[in-house]
């Protein structure tokens, strides 16, 4: 398959010609469609497939009957691990082709989804591919009269459900270890942003990956995902998105075959500042923690927790970085702020810039939005101070561009305000105190702790939250094949 270059795809999308369908296997549904606006401008860059509850239904028979045939459950691990290798391969030569195509359907700045997205999506399938013969299994300290062997084995019918904030790496971290170990995956991308998986679903097909081994259904959540989750022969379901739809995943489980369920959900991720911190250091770690990918981002460092007796120096350094974050159209490779991915998303956001002016936040910079350009839903990074612990911003999941900041005075103080909070997914802070980094490290409830900088960590690493941010697995490192094997006890009697 040709790959497009930027140009070719924003010149496709100007003519509404992009197209993201559901790939089952043998099985074509109904032709029904959804428009698909950019959030850039409003306008239809295309159409993808309306999927409904036979699509869903077709996809998983399809699945189930490739997992039990064998043609990639029951291929060697080192096969596996050849046409993930040549995937890869595919995914490099089409990196540009998958920037733009996020960067349209997301409005996420294009030169993010070249630097970091998509390398990152690339990186994650060979990770993945080269991982998966490398998994042994155990043989357990039995005595002579028997031989016990702890075997892993993929456990049947995936379904990987996709959030909207980084399509592609959303993809790739949960298709690239569920397929690696021979799974059949059903991917769900969300309603808004399905052009790269589609795109990278018919890659996967063109490097060797059976059709029945993979499959995409289209469409709404309230009509796919809930079939998905509902159904009675899907074995796993790995969530990606807000906490109140992983709830309803649980509950779909419930109600259905009792389908295991990994929840990757939301965050109000805390950042310490301690008054030895180094500032100008810190400043850039901040601001991206805080406001990169237009702060859509589940690990986002919404809350900004300094010790009083340097606020008002470190506010002065933010403000002074900030000016170097251009908003504007994300096609722009100047610009680092694009738009809200859609109206309702805009229209919450919103309400949190009003709620916070009425509930005694200080406006500290931004706030204006640019509705002069394109779809006018661009929100300038906003920083209020004062914002104390019962106030909305401080408590809630905002997904938009507006920083909350608190002040403390002791570190226990710190570690009460970094920790109170439903949600665990990540926390960053910064001191040069080598004990102090250690001891709040231990103390903050959340799945990834940053010392002196911001990070999710990288494939390597493990990653997932505490408390509402969700459970029962992770995504990165080798934790997430645990989502996708299951052990088997095979005990020989020797008698
Ligand atoms: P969302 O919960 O609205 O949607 C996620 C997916 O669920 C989509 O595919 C959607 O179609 C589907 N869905 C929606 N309603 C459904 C229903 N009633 N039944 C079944 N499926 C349904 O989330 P979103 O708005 O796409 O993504 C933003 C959220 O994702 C944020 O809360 C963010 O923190 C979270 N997120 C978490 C991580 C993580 O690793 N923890 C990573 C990225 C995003």
């Amino acid at each position: 398959m040709m790959s497009l270059t930027k140009e070719q795809v924003f010149a496709q999308a100007k003519a509404g010609k992009l197209w993201a369908g559901n790939l089952i296997a043998g099985f074509v549904g109904n032709t029904a469609k959804l428009e698909n606006r950019t959030p850039i401008d409003n306008s239809v860059i295309g159409y993808i497939a309306d999927g409904d509850a036979l699509d869903v239904d077709a996809a998983v028979t399809v699945a189930r009957a490739t997992f039990e045939q064998g043609p990639w459950s029951q291929l060697a691990p080192g096969e596996r691990k050849k046409v993930m290798l040549r995937l890869a391969q595919l995914l490099e030569q089409h990196s540009e082709e998958l920037a733009a195509l996020d960067c349209i359907d997301a409005g996420k700045p294009i030169t993010e989804c070249l630097n970091t997205d998509i390398p990152a999506t690339i990186d994650t399938f060979y990770w993945y591919a080269e991982a998966v013969d490398k998994l042994f299994g155990k043989i357990a300290p039995t005595g002579p009269d028997a031989l016990g062997l702890i075997v892993n084995e993929p456990i049947g019918v995936v379904v990987a459900v996709l959030p909207w904030n980084f399509p592609a790496q959303m993809f790739a971290w949960k298709v690239a270890p569920a397929l690696a170990a021979g799974n059949s995956v059903i991917v769900k991308p969300a309603e808004l942003t399905s052009l790269s998986a589609y795109r990278m679903v018919q890659l996967a097909y063109e490097a060797g990956v059976p059709r029945g081994a993979l499959s995409m259904v289209c469409g709404l959540g309230e009509k796919v995902g809930a079939s998905l989750g509902k159904h009675m022969d899907v074995d796993v379901v790995s969530f990606t998105g807000s906490t109140e739809v992983g709830r309803l995943f649980l509950k779909y489980s419930a109600d259905s075959n009792l389908k295991e369920v990994i929840l990757e959900c939301g965050g109000k991720s805390p950042q310490v500042v301690f008054d030895d911190a180094e500032l100008d250091a810190a400043v850039p770690h901040i601001l991206a923690a805080a406001f990169w990918n237009m702060s859509e981002n589940c690990s986002c460092g919404s809350r900004l927790i300094v010790d009083g007796s340097i606020k008002e120096a470190l506010l002065a350094k933010l403000v002074e970085g900030l000016k170097a974050w251009k908003v504007g159209n994300p096609m722009d490779e100047t610009v680092s702020i694009g738009p809200m991915v859609e109206q309702a998303h805009f229209n919450k956001v919103k309400l949190f810039l009003d709620l916070t002016i009425q509930e005694g936040g200080r406006l500290v910079t931004g706030g204006k939005i640019h509705d002069n350009v394109g779809s006018g839903w661009y929100i300038e990074p906003t920083i209020f101070d004062n914002v104390s612990s019962t106030m909305s911003l401080f408590k809630n999941e905002v997904f938009g561009p507006i920083l909350a900041v608190s002040t403390f005075t002791t570190e226990e103080e710190a570690i009460a305000l970094a920790n109170d909070t439903n949600y665990g997914l990540a926390a960053s802070f910064y001191s040069q105190n080598v004990k102090r980094t250690m001891r709040v490290a231990r103390k903050i409830k959340a799945g990834t702790v940053s010392i002196n900088g911001f990070s999710e960590g990288d494939i390597s690493t493990p990653f997932g939250g505490f408390k509402q941010s969700g459970f029962g697995g992770k995504d990165n490192g080798l934790e997430a094949f645990s989502q996708y094997i299951q052990t088997k006890v095979i005990w020989y009697v020797n008698e």
